[in-house]
């Protein structure tokens, strides 16, 4: 039984998938997943796959790639428990699986509001699966009018999505000021006034409540103490990771399965990557959660070096896009706290009028960089940071000065 195990069949598990079989591992991988079918990437779902019923999920890896790599795949078939002390997972279906060593990577779960109650409402959608996807989208298609709580990534991209099908929309967010966990105050201003200038309204800081259900629907809610009537509602409030599994086989997990820089749990035999853990990040000195797709990838490679004898310790860049309408959002480098001692930051102009870069350091390192509409800036600035590099700001701020330059 020298199998490894992973649980879940997401972006980080199909990563960890192709570097297993790269390194000559794949008949040792069995890949166990709750969703039917086979990994597939998630951002188009907020996005292209929203616009038209022709769009179909884009699969990670071409039809049969992993049977005929020699992965056994168990589709359709969550694991329910595990034991560590025996080596093994138990399926929904009966089946119990052995393992030498078990790679959770269960991703994270769309946050739920409490005052909606537990059953399901035919008119409030949650996205984070193609299932879910598919279902907005057919209620998008009879719906004249879209709500969305949450001013996210992923709520703001379907607000877009659902604005450029004709429908009115409006979005709702507790906070001063969109993305506020992500960005910059100054690009949460940019995508505020570039949204609200499509035709998108816009509550900002508003005081949500007065949920009224009716027939299995949410009938309205009231915003800062106006009913609203809704016809269909995103809840676009943030993930939770899905630590159940780790929780109950007795794993440490804080908002995240705990995890070191080899992507090894609380007990070395158990690993875990992507959505669903919390890891030191050696560039921010302290341990994070991430949801990106970037870190999805770079933890499985970490994972792969440490399945196969080559542990390494795990140092990324974090990256992360957003498309949304006309702005092409990228980010590079993690976006200090309002307020962090020694930040300062510089706007260096695009290649046109709807293109910056946002350069931001804290005591004169470089340490994030947020690009709108200039993706080639977007790529010098991940190399300067992965270097390490700390271009002067007069000259980073200089379009007539190449990113590449500083490079050197
Ligand atoms: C709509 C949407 C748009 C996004 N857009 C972007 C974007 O533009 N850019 C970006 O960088 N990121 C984006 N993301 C985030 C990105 O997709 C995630 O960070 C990434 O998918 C995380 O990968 P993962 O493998 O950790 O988790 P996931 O891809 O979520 O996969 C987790 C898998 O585990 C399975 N699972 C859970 N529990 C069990 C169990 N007990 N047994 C078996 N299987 C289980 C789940 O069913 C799921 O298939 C988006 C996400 C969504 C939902």
């Amino acid at each position: 039984m020298n199998s490894i195990v992973i649980v879940g069949g997401g972006h980080a598990a199909a990563q960890l998938c192709a570097g297993l079989a790269e390194a000559g591992q794949a008949a040792r991988v069995h890949l166990v997943c709750e969703e039917a079918c086979e990994p597939y990437h998630r951002p188009p779902l907020s996005k292209t796959f929203l616009k038209s019923a022709d769009q179909a999920t884009q699969p990670h890896r071409p039809p049969n790639w992993f049977q005929d790599s020699g992965i056994h795949l168990h589709l359709g078939d969550p694991v329910v428990a595990i034991d560590r002390a025996a080596h093994t997972v138990s399926l929904r279906s009966g089946a119990v699986l052995p393992w030498e060593k078990l790679v959770l990577a269960t991703g994270s779960r769309a946050r739920r509001l409490p005052a909606l109650g537990d059953a399901p409402l035919d008119n409030v959608i949650t996205l984070r699966a193609a299932d879910e996807a598919q279902r907005l989208r057919e209620r998008l298609a009879q719906a004249g009018h879209v709500t969305v709580l949450g001013g996210g990534f992923i709520g703001l991209e379907v607000a877009c999505t659902a604005l450029a099908l004709g429908k009115k929309v409006r979005v709702i967010e507790v906070a001063p000021r969109l993305l506020g966990r992500a960005v910059s105050p100054a690009l949460s201003k940019h995508v505020l006034q570039t949204h609200r200038a499509a035709g998108m309204e816009i509550d900002l800081g508003a005081a949500v409540g007065g949920f009224e259900l009716e027939d299995g629907r949410l009938a309205a809610l009231e915003v800062n103490g106006q009913r609203q009537p809704v016809d269909l509602l995103l809840l676009g409030i943030g993930g939770v990771p899905e630590t159940a599994l780790a929780q109950a086989s007795g794993l440490e997990c804080a908002d995240g399965i705990v995890v070191d820089a080899h992507m090894q749990t609380s007990d070395p035999a158990v690993l875990a990557v992507g959505d669903c853990t919390r890891f030191p990040d050696r560039r921010a000195g302290r341990a994070l959660r991430l949801e990106s797709v970037q870190n999805a990838n770079d933890q499985a490679r970490t994972a792969v070096a440490t399945l196969t004898g080559a542990a390494r310790e795990h140092d990324a860049i974090a990256w992360f896009w957003s498309d949304q309408g006309s702005l092409r959002l990228q980010m590079a480098g993690l976006m200090p706290a309002e307020g962090t001692p020694g930040l300062a930051s510089v706007r260096r102009p695009g290649p046109n009028d709807s293109a910056f870069s946002l350069l931001h350091y804290v005591d004169g390192k470089l340490v994030c960089v947020e690009s709108v509409n200039a993706p080639v800036d977007h790529m010098m600035s991940r190399k300067l940071l992965e270097a390490g590099r700390n271009p002067p700001p007069e000259q980073a701020a200089d379009p007539a000065v190449p990113l590449k330059s500083l490079l050197a």
